[in-house]
């Protein structure tokens, strides 16, 4: 039985135009498709209780049935096949309510149980979509083809002694979600791009913290070029065999590698074919180093994994209502919010981006535009706040400035209490001093004149001891800035700008 996602449409766009690589003999396209892993945000591992921390002594993060204890049986984590059917949602994907363990069977020392429990026939997750904007009004939707739940091995450790090696079972067990996409993808930028939005709704969900760095999040990233409109005839038909022979690229855990490797593998192959010679399908490593990818194993030595169906445990299902539970927990999603901040806000695309990128970072936007201009508050929060953190290392978490300090401000800055220049200097105080804004204004004297009588005066001096200038933003009433500019200078920079401006306007007749 399938669960569909009961979510949104998604939003209309036009497709970008595929990367076309030049500079060959002929034109050619890239054909891409991504096997992403993603660590399961858990405590606990797949079918054990030990902890999955980061950074503890080497193995003592290990249950019995980790480190493959005779007798020892996993027992499933529920909390991980909610995050499996939350991310599955996510994704707009069909929620599987029976699926199964199969064993994949390969030796290797990280692995104590010589094999790895995964999913391969039933998975629990089926197929999903996500949107990846490319500028420009432009998006791709790249197809899910499945999501299934497996283990994840240890770690060998061969650099802390010349003579020997070492494992640290600390990883084995813990759960990740492979995530297979359809070879939707067709360039270097939009590979990055779809594992920027999966991280994206992931972190959103709470699903995966996608720390790259950790290794939370890496990729195996399947390339092939073809000929312009091969594409075309492939989506039309389903038919496989018009694409090209690819070649998959292992364990990717950097954006800018990703791309990297991606722009090397279709050289590579590009100059193979151009060369009468035949691209064969295999595993390559990327080097950073060097900038290229190499052959790690051929289709010829592949693993024969001799799957089978997982002994130790029962199929897994679960309930509709389960599903449907989680389903109404599900918070707003980036591309829902992103959509939502354009309309109630009526700020750009880019900006809605930008604040809507972390969760985090749009709920303090929400919470400083509450009841205020959208679009100032935005452009607060995103030059000012956002610059500021940007520039220190920080993240919202860790503003000086808080949503209600900085909503404070605009109010003074709204009622024309302070000038535009001074919410600057005031910004400046409440980050490095904090402090209420409107009595840190009063207390440093920033405070706008407001008595236009002073201004007045100013304007109708200079007026009259300018008499050319009068008649010149007469002609040409951009000339009229010089008047503000002088009326600023006169009254110490403390008059509002736009104030002045006005009033310039209406002396002038303008
Ligand atoms: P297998 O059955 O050998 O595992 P799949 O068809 O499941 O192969 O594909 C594995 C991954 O390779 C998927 O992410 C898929 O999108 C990608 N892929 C398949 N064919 C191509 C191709 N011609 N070019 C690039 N990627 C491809
Ligand atoms: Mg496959």
């Amino acid at each position: 039985m399938t669960h569909t996602a009961p979510t949104a449409a998604p939003p209309t766009f036009t497709a970008p135009a595929p990367k076309v690589i030049q500079g060959t003999k002929e034109d050619w396209e890239l054909v891409i498709g991504l096997e992403v892993h993603a660590q399961v945000a858990s405590n606990a591992k797949l079918f054990s209780g030990a902890s999955t921390a980061f950074g503890s002594e080497p193995n003592s993060n290990v249950a019995f049935v980790d480190a493959a204890m005779p007798g020892m049986l996993p027992v499933i984590n529920e909390f991980c096949v909610e995050q499996a059917v939350k991310t599955g949602l996510g994704l707009r994907a069909d929620i599987h309510l029976t699926s199964a363990f199969d064993r994949k069977n390969y030796f290797y020392p990280d692995l104590p149980q010589g094999y790895q429990i995964s999913q391969l026939y039933h998975p629990i997750v089926g197929e999903g979509e996500v949107i990846v904007e490319m500028g420009g009004g432009t998006a791709r939707r790249v197809r899910i083809e499945r999501i299934h739940l497996e283990q994840d091995a240890g770690k060998s450790i061969h650099d802390m002694d010349p003579a020997l090696s070492f494992v640290d079972f600390n990883r084995t067990g813990v759960a990740l979600m492979e995530i297979v996409s359809r070879p939707d993808i067709r360039g270097p930028e939009e590979a990055a791009a779809y594992v920027a939005k999966l991280r994206q709704i992931m972190r959103y969900l709470g699903t995966c913290d996608g720390n790259m760095q950790n290794g939370n999040l890496r990729a195996d990233v399947n390339v092939s070029i073809c000929r312009p409109g091969d594409y075309e005839r492939f989506q039309a038909t389903g038919d496989a065999s018009v694409l090209g022979t690819r070649c998959e690229i292992k364990n990717m855990n950097s954006m800018r590698f990703i791309q990297a490797a991606i722009d090397y593998e279709a050289r590579r192959q590009i100059a193979i074919v151009e060369d009468g010679g035949t691209v064969t399908q295999e595993t390559r490593l990327y080097d950073p180093d060097k900038g290229e990818t190499r052959s790690m194993r051929s289709k010829e030595e592949a693993h024969d994994y001799r799957y089978f169906p997982c002994p130790d445990l029962l199929p897994l299902t679960i309930e509709q209502a389960w599903v449907d539970g989680i389903a109404a927990s599900m918070p707003e999603l980036p591309d829902a919010k992103k959509a939502r901040f354009v309309a109630a806000y009526g700020m750009t695309d880019y900006d809605a981006g930008v604040l809507t990128a972390e969760a985090e970072n749009a709920a303090f936007f929400e919470e400083v535009a509450g009841g205020r201009d959208g679009k100032i508050a935005a452009n607060w929060v995103i030059n000012e706040l956002f610059g500021r953190l940007n520039k220190e290392g920080l993240t919202v978490a860790d503003t000086p400035v808080s949503a209600a300090q900085l909503g404070g401000m605009l109010d003074l800055l709204r009622s024309g209490e302070i000038t535009g220049k001074m919410a600057k200097e005031l910004f400046e105080i409440l980050w490095t001093e904090g402090g209420d804004p409107a009595e840190v204004a009063a207390a440093r004297g920033l405070k706008a004149v407001t008595d236009t009588g002073a201004i007045e005066a100013a304007l109708d001096a200079l007026v009259a001891a300018n008499p050319e200038q009068v008649e010149k933003a007469r002609v040409n009433p951009r000339l009229a800035g010089w008047f503000t500019g002088q009326v600023l200078k006169a009254t110490g920079g403390t008059a509002d700008p736009a104030v002045v401006n006005k009033m310039v306007a209406a002396k002038l007749g303008l």
